[in-house]
């Protein structure tokens, strides 16, 4: 959708359809935690391993850059989705987690993001930001906003259909080749095609191994009291986590429910997407049970609302864009769970690289990244199944030890490349 969105701004002439299996804002982009934070699955060094230094450096300011981009543009088109830019809070509630985060810090800062950009903040300061228990201290970037994702997908799709994109829902793609795609209604042809279905990419034919969809499940409360707020603060609606090994995250929303998400959840044999997987009693009792433990006075809050979705992780958890001229074949995706900005600047660029525009965006190490396939079932099953509950026991020990955890985190860390 961004990537119509820049086009027909760049040409407002150009002919561009939508085809879309379910409902525009169907997929993760309408139900994820509205982080549009600046993250990215990959780490430096593996930025760094192939554009060096300075590379890694120019994707972390063009992902800085385009939190911003997605307010400017919210604001620009009239989309109201509660874009605040308070920041993200990742709390360090274990002494493992302060070496975690202060580690985190340092490597910002060796890469030459200062104090503005991520800075350490101590235990009285960190009371201050978002009182959850057992607070040692933690770390906060500016460099991140909470939305209501469902008002931006939906705002996005109302833009781009008033700007003359057509928008084809319950049209379902089952083969995609060299300018051409073929629907459950008839085929098209197009001078270029942009594949963005993330974590429902083993759904389409040839693809099978190509990401794999790890489910990520959320819940709501009620609108929480003034009380609650007066005691906790989370004053300007920053996103929070904390430091434990097992992804945890956290908005304030406009309407003053806590919105919190969690992994955990099991992977699907043969990468299979169903929507009865959104929905898991096991982990959405495990993240209430989270969330009360951060915060004890939510005890007796009601949970109105329980959900989940795929999101797409490509076996070297490094997100990609890119688009083959031979083919005219684009595509954006393997954004693990941080894909709601960088969907935006996947967008951009490919919006240059299909108007053929050599820009700086153009230029950034994940363009044209290919990862590897991931592995044949039923290895792949049994691998990953294993690495989705390597966390849990690792976050076990350093709660009960107050150290880091080594063996887990090691296979963690080498299979996450940071
Ligand atoms: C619960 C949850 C929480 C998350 N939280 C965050 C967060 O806080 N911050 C963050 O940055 N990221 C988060 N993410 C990840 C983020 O939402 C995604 O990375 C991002 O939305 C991906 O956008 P997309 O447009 O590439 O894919 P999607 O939004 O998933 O859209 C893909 C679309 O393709 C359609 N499709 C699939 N197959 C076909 C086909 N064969 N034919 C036609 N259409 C098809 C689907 O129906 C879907 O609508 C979260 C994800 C989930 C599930």
């Amino acid at each position: 959708m961004w990537t119509a969105y820049y086009l027909k701004r760049r040409d407002p002439g150009l002919r561009i359809a939508m085809v879309e299996a379910e409902f525009a804002g169907f997929g993760a982009s309408g139900r994820n935690g509205g982080w549009c934070s600046a993250l990215l699955p990959m780490g430096f060094a593996a930025m760094a391993a192939t554009h060096g230094r300075d590379g890694a450096i120019r994707m972390q300011q063009a992902m800085n850059a385009t939190v911003d981009e997605v307010g400017a543009a919210a604001a620009r088109e009239g989309i109201d989705c509660h874009f605040a830019k308070g920041g993200t809070f990742r709390a360090a509630r274990n002494p493992a987690h302060i070496g975690r985060l202060q580690a985190e810090v340092a490597e910002y800062r060796a890469h030459g993001f200062g104090e503005d950009d991520v800075r350490w903040v101590d235990r009285d300061e960190a009371r201050q930001i978002i009182a959850a228990t057992h607070l040692e201290g933690g770390m906060f970037t500016p460099h991140c906003a909470a939305i209501h994702p469902g008002r931006l997908v939906r705002g996005l799709a109302d833009v781009v259909e008033a700007s003359g994109v057509q928008i084809f829902e319950r049209s379902r793609v089952t083969a995609i080749e060299p300018n051409r795609i073929t629907t459950e209604h008839g085929s098209a042809r197009a001078a270029h095609v942009v594949r963005a279905t993330e974590g429902f990419t083993p759904t389409l034919p040839g693809l099978r191994r190509q990401i794999v969809p790890i489910y990520s499940l959320m819940i709501a409360t009620e609108p929480l009291p003034a009380a609650f707020w007066e005691e906790v603060g989370w004053t300007h609606r920053q996103t929070f986590s904390d430091a434990r090994r097992l992804v945890i995250y956290g908005q304030r929303t406009a309407d003053d429910r806590i919105a919190f998400g969690g992994r955990g959840a099991p992977y699907h044999f043969r990468s299979a997407v169903k929507p009865e997987y959104d929905r898991n009693p096991r982990v959405h009792s495990d993240i209430r049970a989270t969330l009360v433990e951060i915060f004890p006075q939510l005890a007796d809050a009601a949970i109105t609302h329980e959900w989940g979705g795929p999101v797409g992780v490509p076996r070297d958890w490094y997100c990609s864009v890119g688009l083959d001229p031979a083919t005219g074949i684009g595509w954006a995706g393997g954004y693990v769970g941080d894909g709601v900005a960088t969907t935006n600047l996947a967008g951009r660029t490919l919006c240059d690289l299909i108007t053929g525009t050599a820009s700086e965006l153009t230029d950034l190490p994940w363009v044209g990244h290919r990862s590897r396939r991931w592995e044949p079932e039923p290895l792949r099953w049994l691998g990953i199944n294993a690495m989705v509950r390597l966390p849990v026991g690792a976050d076990a020990y350093e709660n009960r030890h107050g150290r880091p955890e080594r063996w887990r985190s090691k296979i963690l860390s080498s299979i996450l490349g940071h």
